[in-house]
């Protein structure tokens, strides 16, 4: 069994990506190709939100926005502190401070009390200028963003939302990606939506943002005339080399269709069988909030305290059964934070989900007798 049956998503569209591929390889319009429009302009309307500029990765994608906002020394950005590094070390890498906020125990999203109390602190100590809050879509599920676009008003934040995980979920129907003043997602394969290599895309309904979103990642190009084909030999800002391939796109779109018309549906499908076949096990179990949609990035459960979580993944896998640890460190913790302010955070909900969490192998692709087998498996192997 494999964790993320990516080769089964394969043989399931394989003519139309064939076809995309070759396509492009054809035209040999490998840069900024007609496909790249065309997706920009199929993700924006999914996800109801008027811009959409794809770049190179979703690590990209953060520190594009952060960079549009003018973000840098002498800011804090609260960021959770359970999440990808990519969440901390985008802030970090345009000078600011990131502030690491503990996470709530059973979404796994930022813990709006906590955020509210650690901007107030920041605000005391008058360190740091309080500027923006990365809220992470974790695992799939949507972060609280009636809750959390309170307290960004309250202290004047802006919002972005990471949904390098969240991307096809929703609340009340209102998409992921579109709950920040900017937001951004990866395409990184094992992702919702995923490519054959590296992508992400930035989202927002602010015309001058999305302009300079634009610049910044074609060399801080001249966006005065959209039509200049030489526009990136006028260069009025500082910017990077941050584009989604064509071939990417052209990848993605057959993959939009897909997503959209039945594997949003699959991969809950096969969430629900996981749900049900746990309920009597006794373990910590996801859940998804009322009114909340996820897209299921990561089915992961907590162990109860005292079981031996690497022994748990060795019996799994002897038994075929994949199984990962997202995440280990809380970000605080890191090394790369170590000699920052932002390594004194007091997470003790993180703490404990580092030593207790464990991913299920999940997508769209999986049978209910696959599901069965990782189910009674892992029920073996619990104390009784
Ligand atoms: C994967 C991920 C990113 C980074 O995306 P890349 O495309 O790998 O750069 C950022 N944030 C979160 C929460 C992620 O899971």
């Amino acid at each position: 069994m494999q964790f993320r049956d990516l080769p089964r998503q394969y043989e399931a569209l394989k003519p139309q990506i064939d076809a995309a591929m070759l396509g492009v390889a054809a035209s040999a319009r490998f840069i900024s190709g007609t496909e790249v429009r065309e997706l920009e302009s199929a993700l924006a309307e999914y996800v109801g939100m008027k811009h959409c500029i794809t770049c190179a990765n979703g690590t990209d994608a953060i520190t594009v926005a952060l960079r549009a906002w003018g973000i840098g020394q002498g800011d804090a950005v609260f960021v959770p502190d359970f999440t990808f590094f990519s969440s901390g070390e985008c802030p970090a890498d345009e000078g600011a401070t990131p502030i690491f906020v503990d996470v709530d125990e059973r979404t796994y999203n930022l813990d709006v009390d906590k955020l509210d109390r650690a901007v107030a602190k920041v605000v005391a100590e008058g360190k740091y200028v309080p500027r923006a809050v990365v809220a992470v879509d974790l695992f799939g599920q949507p972060a609280d963003y009636d809750a959390i676009r309170s307290v960004c008003n309250k202290y004047n934040l802006f919002l972005l939302e990471d949904g390098a995980q969240g991307f096809g979920g929703n609340i009340h129907g209102k998409m992921a990606c579109s709950f920040g003043d900017i937001s951004t997602t990866s395409f990184f394969p094992a992702k919702p939506l995923g490519c054959y290599g590296d992508g992400g895309a930035i989202f927002t309904d602010n015309d001058s943002w999305a302009d300079l979103i634009r610049s910044i990642c074609v060399h801080g190009k001249d966006t005065s005339n959209p039509n200049d084909p030489n526009a990136k030999y006028r260069n009025v800002r500082i910017g990077k080399n941050s584009r989604l391939d064509t071939l990417q796109a052209a990848i993605l779109l057959p993959k939009l269709r897909a997503f959209v018309d039945y594997e949003l549906n699959d991969v809950n499908r096969v969430a629900d069988w996981y749900t049900e076949g746990l309920a009597d096990s006794g373990l910590v179990l996801p859940i998804v909030k009322d009114g909340f949609y996820s897209s299921w990035a990561q089915y992961t459960i907590q162990l109860p305290s005292g079981v031996d979580r690497g022994e748990v993944q060795a019996v799994l896998r002897d038994a075929g059964i994949p199984s990962m640890v997202y995440y280990t460190n809380p970000m605080h913790a890191q090394r790369a934070f170590a000699e920052t302010d932002s390594a004194v955070a007091d997470c003790p909900v993180t703490e404990r989900l580092c030593n207790t969490v464990l991913s299920l192998p999940l997508d769209p692709y999986k049978t209910k007798a696959e599901i069965d087998a990782v189910v009674s498996k892992l029920k073996d192997v619990l104390p009784h």
